[in-house]
């Protein structure tokens, strides 16, 4: 007898079935709208000439070496990463509040979260998620025992946000209830609330003393400008609150390393080994506290968490990012990438609204353009 024979049969991940699916599809002007990852107007993955350069700086660095890096990773990694979503000006990193650990792309970086709640966050508290949200949200936190209710987020009528449900959920939620937010580019409907709107989700959040879980996996890569899509969390930090951020790379510098995850085509295979093998994951936890004392306990603790879940995170990824992100001129070309990325994907956005009006399509269409992203609930119906 095994005690194999009792464990069932999991379903397959609907997105990534849905490419292995695409991929047996022979039909030639097939388009794959499921997985989130940029493509070019050809339809390909598209390296980032930032990334390609640094890549080169790395080739050629003659100290390179393949030892361990610390638990917590690249410390001008995790600093700069800190610096990027809270901006250089932060009074919370100058009162050296923050604490960070890098982390397996923006999954891991929740997941490292996640754990963290459980083990010191008030026993019972419930994660609230938005519906519709990641489908990822759900199951990260389950995982580490923590119960996931949602708030109301997307209104079908007017195919925008559903703010007064939202509100109202979340004033209904028991006191210091953890809130997973999306920081922008709201995946999967493309709807994010506004300054305004965003000002009364604190107000409530602060008069119930919830904890924000900001999941920011598009700055950049949402408007092209890296402090407006990170403004929900600077406002946050603003107003005093103590946060979460799990920050991921994938997107905004096309390091989303999944090429061999997904069921391998031979292009893929031969794209993997000669080009893309090098291409690692990595993201940040970042957390927000209210003094040096408090980050400091929290840091220690992402160190032991991080030690018991992967000992060290992968280098490769974050080698790249950390020297983007810590060369002025550098930073200024990803910029002017994440332009090139947001830039053709708001362009698309315009075009197909464009279409529709000039076809006299029935309907109202203006939520096409309103969303901002790569994703868009297109309020269409299957048949
Ligand atoms: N959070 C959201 C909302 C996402 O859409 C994604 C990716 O699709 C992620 C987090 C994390 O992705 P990754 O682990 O590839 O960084």
């Amino acid at each position: 007898d095994s005690f194999f024979e009792q464990v069932p049969l999991a379903p397959p991940d609907v997105i990534f079935h849905l490419t292995a699916t695409y991929k047996a599809d022979t039909f030639p002007q097939k388009v794959n709208l499921g997985v989130g990852a940029y493509r070019t107007d050809k339809g390909k993955p598209w390296t980032l000439p930032v990334v390609k350069k640094a890549d080169e700086i790395l080739h050629n660095d003659p100290n390179l070496d393949h030892e361990y890096l610390p638990i917590k990773g690249i410390p001008t990694f995790t600093a700069a990463s800190a610096k990027l979503m809270l901006g250089a000006d932060s009074v919370a990193i100058k009162e050296r509040r923050v604490a960070g650990a890098q982390s397996i792309s923006g999954t891991g970086a929740i997941h490292l979260g996640a754990l963290f709640l459980s083990k010191y966050y008030p026993k019972g508290a419930v994660a609230f998620v938005s519906n519709p949200t990641w489908a990822n949200h759900k199951a990260i936190f389950n995982n580490v025992g923590i119960e996931v209710a949602d708030y109301p987020y997307w209104n079908p009528a007017t195919r925008g946000l559903d703010i007064d449900g939202f509100l109202g959920a979340l004033n209904a939620a028991p006191n210091g209830s953890i809130i997973v937010l999306h920081a922008c580019a709201h995946n999967p409907t493309g709807v994010d609330p506004s300054h305004e709107q965003w000002t009364a989700i604190a107000d409530v959040m602060q008069a119930k003393k919830h904890f924000p879980f900001f999941d920011c996996a598009y700055q950049g890569f949402a408007s092209g400008d890296l402090a407006a899509d990170s403004w929900s969390v600077r406002h946050f930090v603003d107003r005093g609150f103590e946060i979460f951020v799990g920050q991921s790379y994938a997107k905004n510098f096309g390091l989303y390393g999944m090429l061999l995850t997904a069921i391998p085509s031979m292009f893929e295979i031969w794209d993997a080994i000669f080009e893309d093998h090098k291409r690692e994951r990595c993201g940040c936890l970042t957390a927000v506290t209210r003094d040096t004392v408090t980050a400091k306990r929290v840091d220690s603790q992402f160190e032991k968490l991080q030690r018991s879940e992967i000992s060290n995170p992968p280098a490769y990824g974050a080698r790249l990012v950390n020297i983007v992100l810590n060369d002025p001129v550098l930073f200024a070309e990803w910029e002017s990438d994440l332009r090139t990325m947001s830039g053709r994907i708001i362009d698309m956005r315009d075009k197909l609204y464009k279409k529709l009006i000039e076809l006299d399509t029935p309907g109202q269409w203006n939520h096409i353009v309103d969303q901002i992203g790569m994703f868009s609930f297109t309020g269409l119906k299957g048949r």
